[in-house]
């Protein structure tokens, strides 16, 4: 089965259902720009069901890594500036204002993994890393409020 996503919205959640397989080339292509559309439109709140996914690659994974990892960085919480950690694993103020203050960007939640994705999520150490649930109904509730 070709790979296929569709977006919708549910409860201030904003849904990408996913399809078929997810590896390198057009999948993860038409994912990635689907992940930056939902940031650039200020989506802070990110589900991505897995239901339909039959199998993910390593290219598929890294993509999945990269959307997180995007998703919940570390902004400025007075300019929105990017802020990140010094060589030694602490904050650095803001590159732009200097301001101390941050917050995470958005949350990123994982629904309906099948055997092949939840086998890979456990074998790789993700599981953790990323939230993952096994019904949308539960992955939905998850979310938290925004501050
Ligand atoms: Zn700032």
């Amino acid at each position: 089965m070709d790979f296929k996503l569709s977006t919708r919205r549910a409860d201030g959640v904003f849904i990408v259902d996913l399809a078929g397989r997810i590896t390198a080339g057009y999948a993860v292509v038409a994912f990635r720009k689907a992940i930056r559309d939902e940031i650039a439109n200020g989506h802070h709140k990110i589900l991505l069901n897995l239901r339909d996914v039959s199998y993910i690659d390593s290219s598929g994974l890294g993509e999945l890594i990269m959307a997180i990892g995007t998703v919940t960085q570390t902004i400025c919480t007075s300019c929105g500036a990017t802020v990140f950690k010094d060589e030694d694993g602490n904050w650095d103020p803001c590159p732009q204002c200097e301001s101390k203050e941050r917050k995470t960007w958005g949350q990123m939640k994982l629904s309906n993994p099948g055997r092949q994705v939840t086998d890979l999520l456990q074998f790789t150490k993700l599981y953790t890393v990323f939230d993952v649930h096994e019904s949308e109904q539960e992955a939905l509730a998850s979310f938290s409020t925004p501050r």
